[in-house]
């Protein structure tokens, strides 16, 4: 026995991979990481591929991100149990830790509406897989005229501006074929607004009007018939198209967490939105995608919470402030942010295009934010307090 506190951390995205490397730095923890694929992913690349058929940011090999000093296990967590402290993978191995930290994402759940199965097959979406980008990017590139229809299925999807950048960007690169004037874009949700955050939506919803996106309140979709092309509300309304992507169902990770009622109905961890520990166990903590603390679904939320959850595994009191700091492209060289947190709704950050360049620069260096949080933490200290809701609000009113 060595000593140190064992630490086990189960999936290498943007929250698990960050806190693994940051806690590695701190001698007395010897940590193993357990991801699913040789692979990290950055989901946003989803939008540049769907839009502008443009992949080159989408993945690295895991091995040339995590600190060499993380013992990296390339295995599926099979089952997490958390009175027996002790976590069992696909390949058969039992791993025991003194602490648990568990980041493995979501999954998505295309068969949760009627005939999206089917419609994904067809045109795609950007929020599940390359392929289904590859998909939508098919369809932007060979529309000529008709109705193009985005509808948000779960509103607690990913990225909550995301599904904006995708109409914004779909119309960008119509205009770019010269085809827009023949294709309508409508953007169907199930808010009572375009946005749902009403300070938020005073930013947006004038851009979507000036570019000439039609937008459906209220739309709680149902069903879709692929082959009458039509997609069906829960009342009953329909709204027909000629190509058209849904921002699906979101579901919990798959992993099975004993004991079983620390997860929702929809396979969620419960966590405690403050602090992220999972329940009453004090050796377990939930952060990012495939937990219930999360404010926004969102890889700067993921990165913020294991900043907090790594202050507290080393016995300080750190919460989390609710932080949201989602960029969010408009197209034509244009960008903003969404930035709240538990005090402080959406700051009403007019578009413009130096957010443009900070969100594609980010793209680039986020793989060194990744593996060096030792140099970064304290730029993205400066960089968040500079940028905070409460400073913020006091020059955009
Ligand atoms: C279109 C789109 C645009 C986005 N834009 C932005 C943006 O601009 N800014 C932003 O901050 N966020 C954005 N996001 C959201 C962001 O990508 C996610 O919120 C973030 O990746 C969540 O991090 P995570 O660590 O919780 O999960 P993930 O990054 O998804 O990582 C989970 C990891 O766990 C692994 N895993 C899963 N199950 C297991 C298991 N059982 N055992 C072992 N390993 C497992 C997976 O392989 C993966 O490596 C966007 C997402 C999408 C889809």
């Amino acid at each position: 026995m060595s000593g140190r506190k064992r630490l086990v951390v189960v999936g290498g995205g943007s929250g698990g991979l960050i806190l693994a490397n940051s806690m590695v730095r701190h001698g007395d923890f010897e940590v193993t990481l357990i991801n699913d694929t040789e692979y990290h992913y950055y989901w946003p690349q989803l939008l540049q591929i769907a839009f502008r058929g443009d992949d080159s940011q989408l993945r690295r090999s895991i091995y040339g991100l995590v600190n060499r000093h993380v013992n990296l296990v390339i295995d599926r967590a099979e089952k997490v149990d958390l009175a027996n402290r002790k976590v069992i993978t696909a390949s058969g191995k039992e791993m025991h830790y003194d602490y648990v930290v568990l980041a493995p994402g979501l999954t998505i759940d295309h068969s949760a509406i009627k005939g999206n199965v089917e419609l994904v097959q067809q045109f795609g979406d950007f929020h599940s897989t390359p392929e289904n980008a590859w998909r939508v990017y098919n369809t932007i590139t060979s529309m000529r005229k008709g109705r193009l229809v985005v509808a948000v299925a779960d509103p607690g999807h990913r990225c909550p501006p995301s599904p904006y950048e995708g109409v914004l960007l779909a119309d960008e690169a119509l205009r770019l074929r010269g085809v827009r004037n023949d294709i309508t874009i409508t953007l169907a949700v199930p808010y009572p607004r375009a946005y749902p955050a009403e300070t938020f939506n005073e930013v947006l919803e004038p851009v979507l009007k000036e570019r000439g996106i039609e937008i459906q309140t209220f739309f709680n979709l149902d069903s879709v018939d692929v082959q009458a092309k039509k997609m069906i509300t829960l009342e009953g309304n329909e709204l027909g198209f000629d190509a058209a992507i849904v921002v699906p169902m979101h579901r919990g990770p798959r992993l099975t967490l004993l004991p079983e009622d620390l997860t929702t109905d929809d396979g969620f961890i419960k966590a405690d939105k403050l602090t992220n520990r999972v329940g009453d166990y004090d050796d377990a903590f939930a952060i990012g995608d495939a937990s219930t603390s999360t404010s926004a679904r969102t890889g700067v939320t993921a990165h913020l919470q294991a900043k907090v959850v790594e202050k507290r595994l080393l016995g300080l009191d750190a919460i989390n402030t609710g932080r949201t700091h989602c960029p969010t492209e408009i197209g034509f060289g244009l960008g903003t942010f969404v930035i709240s947190d538990y005090q402080h709704p959406s700051v009403k950050l007019p578009p413009k295009r130096v957010f443009y360049v900070m969100k594609r620069f980010f793209a680039d260096f986020y793989w060194d934010v990744l593996k060096h949080p030792e140099f970064w933490d304290p730029i993205f200290d400066a960089y968040f307090d500079a940028t905070s809701p409460e400073a913020l609000w006091k020059i955009f009113r």
